[in-house]
């Protein structure tokens, strides 16, 4: 392959910076709850993704960490103040769609109304231009060719909305691992959330189920494993309900998506620690610059 050594320069490799983002939604509002929960009983519940959220904005000062935070109409609608601050300490304010529809259940012209309304809401409540997208538990797949488009077509300049992995919730193990151009004669590009190969396998790296319930020592291995091995730029993603043991359990759900909900709680916040110290992370948005630049230089160098 003639890859461009990106970073690399005389005097050693330059060390990646990782995309790290937050998926800002409350405990009552994920996929694995939405046959128990439904969405006009969110305003009567126990609002807890405040105090998370700015949580997790101390956590990250104290590392000099940067994050995008992929935030949803529904929430910015209700912490204006919220989303000042997360804008104020320096990270980017992105969208995670109005009030987690996937985006397969969606057609052209709702996912488009979807992303409009969310996009307005959140440059209004923080001040800031919105470019980033991602989609509720990472919905954008084969079913859904037309999603990368209908951003592109709306303002949005990077998507951080495919895992390329087999999943039992999401994924689309056919999409490449890294960095692509999915649409045709436009810089949008879209940043798959990270896999690592192992025994020839594609597993899922980039955060969430996964890395509460393994040691983190997987999740330290992993990302190394992108960043030495495949030079590129790790995207990892968590929630704001992930650092909160103390979130009321939902009692209906089934075993399966409580389990792997309420899983090591407590112990996120110190594998967090470990995390954003062990790498150098940075914005999505500016990952999305980095890796179009890099993308051209190859095509350039391949002519
Ligand atoms: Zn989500």
């Amino acid at each position: 392959m003639n890859a461009v050594n990106f970073g690399h320069t005389a005097h050693g490799a330059m060390p990646l910076v990782n995309g790290l983002s937050v998926d800002v939604e409350d405990w009552f509002q994920v996929g694995a709850f939405e046959d128990v929960i439904e969405r006009d009983q969110w305003s009567g519940l126990d609002d807890r993704v405040d105090r998370n959220v700015r949580q997790i904005l101390d956590l990250f000062d104290a590392a000099a960490a940067r994050a995008t935070f992929f935030t949803l109409g529904w929430v910015a609608q209700r912490h204006g103040p919220l989303l000042l601050e997360i804008a104020r300490r320096g990270h980017e304010i992105a969208s995670h769609g109005w009030d987690h529809q996937r985006v397969f259940r969606m057609n052209p012209a709702s996912f488009a109304a979807d992303i409009a309304r969310t996009r307005k809401v959140l440059e209004d409540a923080s001040g800031t231009s919105v470019i980033g997208y991602r989609a509720p538990s990472f919905s954008i797949d084969a079913r859904t060719p037309w999603a990368h488009q209908v951003l592109a077509e709306e303002g949005y300049s990077y998507s951080s909305s495919v895992a390329p992995v087999v999943h039992d919730h999401y994924g689309w193990p056919e999409a490449s691992r890294f960095a692509f151009k999915p649409v045709e004669g436009s810089n949008f590009i879209e940043l798959p959330v990270t896999t690592a190969i192992f025994r020839g396998k594609r597993l899922a790296a980039g955060g969430g189920g996964f890395f509460r319930v393994l040691p983190y020592a997987f999740s330290r291995w992993a990302i190394r494993q992108v960043n030495r091995t495949d030079r590129r730029p790790a995207v990892f993603y968590f929630h704001p309900w992930e650092i909160d043991p103390g979130q009321p359990r939902v009692a209906g759900a089934p075993l399966r998506s409580r389990l792997r909900h309420y899983t090591n709680l407590e112990r996120m916040s110190g594998k967090l620690e470990h995390l954003v110290r062990d790498f150098h992370w940075g914005r999505m948005d500016g990952v999305a610059k980095r890796e179009n630049l890099r993308l051209r230089l190859e095509r350039a160098v391949q002519g």
